[in-house]
């Protein structure tokens, strides 16, 4: 059985779905998630996901995964903007506590759904936000290196004129030695 729809459903109940070998296929509105939106400048309007529930050879209930989205974060360095597309795919494994996670294959992520339906758009933000990159600056020189003052750069040439504080402080220490 398939549900198709243009919107996937914020919550469904996972179990009942992995039951029934449910395709769940449609677009997720990124606006609404709150902690996306705060780790990144902007996102394109809807992430396209696909998911096939059903249960692995242990019984237990499982989602598997595609989530496609695009974000763009921003460059530590120029404060311009740096387009990531994210393309990402996730085995769930549904549990109904945080115990119950130790009985998962390694090869399951445990998403908890306890008595109520599982919250799938906090699931799926959670998956987009561990494809954050780690490297926040653009790949290129996005700014001119005459522009980029390096701590190490700056000692190797040291402005003559400036007193040194430490020269200074061993002046002082002499004058009260005496
Ligand atoms: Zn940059």
């Amino acid at each position: 059985m398939t549900q198709q729809s243009a919107g996937l459903p914020p919550k469904v109940d996972a179990r009942k779905c992995a039951v029934r070998q449910e395709t769940l296929e449609g677009q997720v509105p990124l606006a609404g998630l709150a902690r996306l939106q705060d780790a990144v400048q902007s996102s394109s309007e809807n992430a396209q996901v696909e998911i096939a529930c059903g249960r692995d050879e242990l019984g237990n209930f499982t989602l598997d995964g595609h989530i496609r989205c695009e974000v763009e974060i921003l460059c530590q360095r120029c404060l311009g903007p740096i387009p990531h597309a994210i393309d990402a795919e996730f085995q769930w494994g549904i549990i109904r506590s945080e115990e119950q996670a130790k009985n998962l294959p390694k090869s399951l992520d445990p998403v908890i759904q306890g008595e109520e339906k599982l919250d799938l758009y906090a699931a799926l933000e959670d998956e987009i936000l561990l494809h954050l990159p780690f490297v926040t600056y653009h790949e290129e020189d996005c700014v001119p290196r005459e522009n980029l003052v390096f701590g190490d750069e700056a000692e190797a040439a040291p402005d003559e004129d400036r007193e040194n504080p430490f020269k200074v402080l061993e002046q002082l220490k002499g004058k009260q030695g005496k």
